[in-house]
């Protein structure tokens, strides 16, 4: 359920209509709905009412603005980050430390010292050599790492390739039969505390199977640990839902059944579970508003140009995936137009073939479900400044991202001195 509705025969953003923000912060520029974010963010938690104190750790990299962060901090959300420049955005949204859990298969030795510096709750290692370096960084400034092994379940997700993280083939995670022989080294290394173990198999998961596997996988290794005489404290199930895109489907996963499949097959592990949602809590929190530039009679089809590009929502041109379209405005009748941006690729396409209510030159449109892998993949391809960013509550907004403008963007580039005039 979100909070972009008509009413009055246009398309609001909660109690704002979306063609005022158009004229005050110009297009294109994405819309997040507050209540939309605190709403996903209550029923991830109520669905999880079976598990004892679960960390809710919220997959920063799904939107990172800051105000979205701090939003989900006030509702007792941590951060999974993956990077120092998210561990960085997390701590200045005001999540404690101990809340943030440090993913990702490439830490560099950097990320590592500043994620021990600034005590984060957990680092998922993803490798041996991973845990070896984090040891000796430890060791070296007098630190205790907590770790969590990133466990490659050898499960297929049945998601989309680009985003499926737990097949053996793929670079996460570090493979099941390999753990135990881990864990034992991990726990005579110094600088290291062994706590637990993770597992994350991929992102817009459709079917609770392949994630009942995974956790399944995890069970049974966290039982031949305690077997072992080792003490395993958590244990980290990732993040991953699936949500709507398309509206003519239903929603893939709901929250409540997953949480009762969580319940069922972590009975009496004996661990705090973690788990690090992204996509949920803000896809459909957010939409991208963009102004049709003209309508174009192309040879064989219809086009409408849009004023925001394949730079701007990579999703459609990435995974070839569907967004909803809908006219802020909308006219009576249906029509059928190919939804494109202004960037000099044949892959900067929306929507093929897409029916929607007739359009015309100058009319704004939504791109829906772009809360969450929206703005942060953005690029200034083609020399298009990043857009901003509104957040909605009620009846306020504020720009939590202004335009970028072309002093910046041109500013931060150099010429090299010896192109210089008169060199
Ligand atoms: C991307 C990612 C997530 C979040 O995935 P969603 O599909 O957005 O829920 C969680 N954990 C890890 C380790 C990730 O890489």
């Amino acid at each position: 359920m979100d909070h972009f509705l008509p009413k009055g025969g246009l398309l609001h953003a909660e109690e704002v209509p979306l063609n005022r923000l158009a004229e005050e912060v110009g297009t294109p520029f994405y819309c997040y709905s507050a209540a939309t974010i605190t709403r996903h963010a209550r029923v991830f938690r109520d669905a999880l009412a079976g598990v004892a104190d679960p960390l809710l750790a919220y997959a920063v990299k799904a939107n990172p603005n800051l105000s979205v962060i701090r939003l989900l901090a006030r509702e007792g959300y941590g951060a999974d980050v993956v990077s120092e420049g998210e561990m960085r955005r997390a701590l200045e949204a005001g999540v404690p430390a101990a809340r943030i859990i440090f993913s990702g298969v490439g830490k560099t030795a950097g990320e590592m010292a500043q994620a021990l510096a600034a005590g984060v709750g957990q680092i998922n290692v993803e490798s041996e050599e991973e845990l070896h370096e984090l040891s000796a960084l430890a060791a070296a400034r007098g630190a205790t790492a907590p770790v969590a092994l990133r466990v490659n379940p050898d499960v297929d997700a049945r998601t989309h390739a680009k985003i499926s993280t737990g097949k053996s083939e793929n670079k996460f995670g570090i493979p099941a039969d390999r753990i135990p022989a881990l864990w034992a080294r991990g726990t005579g290394l110094p600088g290291i505390r062994m706590r637990g173990l993770a597992v994350h198999i991929g992102s817009q998961i459709a079917e609770l199977g392949p994630l009942e596997a995974a956790f399944a996988r995890l069970g049974a290794l966290i039982a031949d640990l305690r077997a072992a005489g080792h003490r395993v404290e958590s244990a980290d199930l990732g993040g991953g839902l699936g949500i709507p895109y398309d509206p003519a489907h239903p929603a893939p996963v709901a929250p409540d059944a997953y949480g009762a499949m969580v319940a069922r097959v972590t009975a009496g592990w004996g661990v705090r579970l973690a788990f690090e949602p992204g996509r949920l809590i803000v896809g459909n929190a957010g939409v991208l508003v963009t102004r049709v530039v003209r309508v174009k009679q192309g040879a064989t089809r219809r086009f409408v140009v849009l004023d925001a590009g394949m730079n701007d929502l990579i999703r459609p041109t990435l995974y070839g995936v569907y967004h909803d379209i809908r006219a802020v405005t909308p006219r009576p009748g249906r029509e059928l137009a190919t939804f494109v941006g202004p960037v000099c690729e044949t892959g900067d396409t929306f929507a093929e073939d897409r029916e929607t209510s007739p359009l015309a030159a100058g009319d704004l449109v939504a791109l829906m479900t772009a809360g969450a892998y929206g703005a942060t993949m953005a690029s200034t391809y083609n020399s298009r400044p990043l857009v901003p960013e509104v957040l909605v509550k009620g009846s306020q907004w504020a720009v939590v991202r202004p335009r970028q403008t072309y002093e910046e963007l041109l500013g931060a580039e150099r010429i090299a001195p010896w192109l210089e005039e008169g060199e």
